[in-house]
């Protein structure tokens, strides 16, 4: 049915585990093969398999994707029709379903249940069960009622999935969804094929036209920014400068964004500009780069995005751009947060964590994964292992800084920001420097060593590891008590050199830019993987769908390096099932026999 040669990581045992009745809880990166392991549980036990998911705005696609490979499936949402969703629920009551696809608030109210109790359920999924941890980044409360499935349908086997969860949101999913007597499967949450760097950010989108232009031209990928202004700013920004770019967020009216949303699924090459309002679910396999412009704010979520680059296994790129204003601006938006302090502390931790991969001077990936539990040695493929950062021992000019803050921290009526701070131990007789007789401090002009983005840098760092805060609406800067320990007790302070440039891409595996899907292919076969394509392309328009729910690169690269003479050997190759054959294997062949061959 779906045309695979074999079971990859634990695929098959959980299916196994899960077609013999056990719970289990699933724990594997983004691409890593989830969705199989409820879906053959669900073909091979008798009734309909229920995933809940919380992705309404992809449930067509899915859907769809199933039915492409013969598989009976459908889904219920509140973006429904009545119409059709009764159709839905008929064929469900009549047993004519493998598969379906629910909304969690779906479960929370009365006629589903009833209607689930009159037909047979072979499983539940729940899919991206994250969502029910608060400790996590993306809680969802309709997940909560998920709790009840067990109690009213005891002897149905239930699987959890996650492509996202440290010890501690493990441990709340377990607890929540009544599944700590389930199995445990956990994957190795590595991802090699995507390189991970995290740059300076002076020009943040002049360094994104760059990175575009220079290491992925006409590549699909998603650029995220933090603010709604900023989305729309970001993409007129790269479509003035000749980019196929579009906004999401949550602020666009709902028509608009789920237009923009098909249009990043099914069309090549486009880039989306998003909050984190996008991107769960995105099972887009040949997204090539993902852009954080904004420092994001837990390494959860960020590991979460980033991985949605290169499920096809292909290399691919994590770029981020973050400054010394992230920082402050995080801080504030922390201190201005709605909840307790119990909230705010959590809120804290989660950027402290962020922080410290972002200033680490260790390899990022195993910094990543020692974040989720996972011992890793150094990769070999992200910005710290291709140009290893230098220490340098930066307690001298941190000792200047906070001076510096300490006595500006002794105006009455004035609050100083980093500007102020910097301005003054570079020696500049700025009006606001002259207005408030700052250049009568001590410390004016004794720190001439370092140039203006270098003591950035410093505050940065400074900030990132609490030695100085910040405070109020302004960014004022204040000391710490660890402030303290610097100036006073010699503590010494480790600071990392900002590479002057961006790593480039030297890492074995991967590619120069542009025509990526056929690279590799001998000049024959990449034609013929051309024609592949564009057959692709007019099919998947003719049925509206996306282009790799009819078949993946990956599996058009096989067929044009394999050059199949028959059905048979066509049934080989990765990726193509029963009813993909049969659908598609005569137009296939035709191709391959070229336009000299007999007519179709
Ligand atoms: P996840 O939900 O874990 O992100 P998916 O279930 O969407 O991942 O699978 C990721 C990709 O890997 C999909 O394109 C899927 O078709 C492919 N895939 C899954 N299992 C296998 C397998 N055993 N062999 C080959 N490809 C697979
Ligand atoms: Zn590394």
């Amino acid at each position: 049915m779906f045309g695979y040669d074999s079971f990859r990581g634990q695929q098959q045992e959980i299916v196994e585990h899960v077609t013999a009745g056990g719970d289990a809880l699933v724990l594997m990166p983004t691409g890593g093969g989830k969705s199989l392991c409820y879906q053959i549980p669900a073909l091979r036990r008798a009734g309909t398999g229920v995933v809940v998911s919380p992705l309404i705005a992809l449930m067509q696609d899915q859907v769809d994707a199933l039915r492409a490979l013969g598989v009976r499936a459908g889904f219920v949402n509140s973006a429904q029709q009545p119409g059709e969703r009764r159709a839905v629920e008929a064929a469900f009551l009549a047993g004519e379903l493998d598969l379906l696809y629910l909304a969690p608030e779906r479960l929370s109210t009365e006629s589903t249940l009833r209607l689930l109790e009159r037909g047979v359920i072979s499983l539940f999924a729940i899919d991206e069960a994250h969502c029910v941890a608060q400790w996590g980044h993306d809680f969802r409360p309709d997940y909560l009622a998920l709790s009840a499935l067990h109690q009213r349908w005891p002897a149905v086997p239930r699987i959890a999935l996650t492509a996202t969860a440290t010890k501690a949101t493990r441990a709340e999913i377990a607890e929540r969804l009544n599944l700590t007597g389930a199995r445990h499967f956990v994957s190795s949450f590595d991802r090699p094929n995507i390189q991970y760097r995290i740059v300076p950010k002076n020009e943040p989108r002049r360094q994104l036209l760059d990175l575009i232009r220079t290491e992925h031209p006409g590549d699909a990928g998603i650029v995220y920014c933090l603010s709604r202004a900023s989305v729309e700013a970001t993409a007129e920004f790269l479509v003035r400068n000749g980019i196929g770019a579009l906004p999401y967020h949550a602020g666009l009216d709902p028509g608009t964004r789920s237009a923009n949303q098909a249009r990043f699924l099914r069309e090549d090459g486009l880039l989306m500009v998003a909050t984190i309002a996008f991107g769960m679910g995105i099972d887009k396999p040949d997204v090539r780069f993902i852009a954080h412009l904004d420092l994001p704010r837990s390494v959860e979520g960020y590991y979460q995005e980033t991985g949605r680059a290169g499920r096809d296994g292909l290399p691919s790129t994590a770029w981020m751009a973050y400054g010394l204003a992230d920082v402050v601006l995080q801080r504030k938006l922390i201190d201005g947060s709605e909840g307790d302090g119990a909230h705010r502390r959590r809120l804290a931790a989660h950027l402290d964590a962020m922080l410290a991969l972002c200033e680490t001077v260790e390899c990022r990936r195993s910094q990543l994964l020692g974040y989720f539990g996972e011992p890793a040695g150094t990769c070999g493929n992200c910005d710290t292992c291709l140009t290893p950062p230098k220490a340098w021992d930066g307690t001298v000019a941190a000792q200047k800084l906070l001076s510096t803050v300490w006595r500006l921290g002794h105006e009455r009526h004035q609050k100083f920001g980093a500007g102020q701070a910097i301005d003054i131990l570079l020696g500049r007789r700025t009006p606001k420097v002259i207005q408030h007789a700052h250049d009568a401090l001590t410390v004016f002009g004794k720190g001439t060593e370092l140039p203006d983005t270098q003591w950035r840098g410093v505050v940065r760092q400074l900030l990132a590891q609490g030695l100085l805060a910040v405070e109020g609406d302004y960014g004022t800067l204040v000391l710490t008590d660890a402030s303290n320990e610097v100036l006073y007790r010699g503590r010494q302070v480790l600071l990392r050199h900002d590479p002057p440039r961006a790593a480039a891409r030297t890492a074995k595996g991967t590619r120069p830019a542009a025509a990526a899907a056929a690279a590799g292919l001998p000049g024959e076969a990449a034609a013929v993987f051309e024609r592949l394509r564009a057959w692709r392309a007019a099919a998947a328009k003719d049925q509206g769908v996306p282009a790799y729910v009819i078949f993946h690169d990956a599996t058009l690269r096989q067929i044009a390096a394999r050059s199949p003479a028959t059905l048979a050997e066509l049934a080989m190759v990765n990726g193509v099932g029963e009813s993909k054959l049969a659908r598609y294997g005569g137009p296939i062949l035709d191709i391959l026999r070229g336009p000299g061959g007999p007519a179709p």
